[in-house]
């Protein structure tokens, strides 16, 4: 599986806002975000203003990266949404929103997007009772997503669990921490999903 292999925290510099790429640093104040509020490169204090395209261009790097996402299969998320009712923005959020290394992600039962997707790709997560290893397997509302039972126990996920598990959970998930087990009780909407990005602007560039 292809993935990003670069120091994460240029990504966030890059883009300007916390993409929670890097686990608990993130919420800590060695965050380069907080300590180097600047775009990462000998001309990073002194960018001038974007163009049209430069800033369609950041909206859409900055949600893949965001979610971890490669491209093909980021603009692949892009057709699905346009297919679906409603505005392709906010499908395409909630495409990414939906993948079972972001709900595991969501739950606290991983410290980033990437470590979830390793955690999913080790099968250590059900749903419905069913083991699932792909990372980009869409919830439902309905769904149970949870812990597989030999896993809890392990040092690793113990680990991972005490890391994170105060992490805050969004409101369309419940997650009872005594199962370990989440609940998808509704469709997450434009207003869960604490990204500060204008999602209009992806669609625009990939309109053109
Ligand atoms: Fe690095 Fe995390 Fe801060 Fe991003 S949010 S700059 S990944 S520590």
């Amino acid at each position: 599986m292809a993935r990003y292999t670069d120091a994460v925290c240029k990504l966030c510099r890059r883009e300007g806002q916390k993409l929670f790429l890097k686990g608990a640093r993130c919420y800590t104040d060695k965050c380069a975000i907080t300590r180097r509020a600047y775009a990462p490169g000998q001309h990073g204090q002194g960018r001038k203003k974007a163009s049209e395209y430069g800033l369609q261009l950041r909206a859409k790097q900055m949600t893949r990266r965001y979610y971890g996402v490669l491209e093909g299969q980021f603009h692949h998320y892009y057709e699905m949404a346009t297919k679906m009712a409603g505005r392709s923005g906010d499908n395409l959020l909630i495409l990414l929103e939906s993948r079972l290394d972001n709900v595991v992600y969501r739950c606290g039962w991983a410290s980033s997007r990437a470590e979830a997707r390793q955690l999913v790709v080790h099968g250590h997560y059900t749903v419905n009772g069913k083991k699932v290893d792909i990372p980009s397997f869409l919830v439902k509302v309905g769904d149970v997503v949870a812990i597989k039972e030999s896993s809890r126990s392990s040092d690793k996920m113990k680990a991972v669990l005490e890391a994170n598990g105060a992490r805050p959970v969004v409101k369309w998930l419940d997650v009872n921490a005594n199962t370990a087990e989440a609940k998808v009780i509704a469709q997450p909407v434009r207003e869960d999903i604490d990204l500060e990005v204008d999602e209009t602007l992806i669609v625009e560039l990939y309109s053109k």
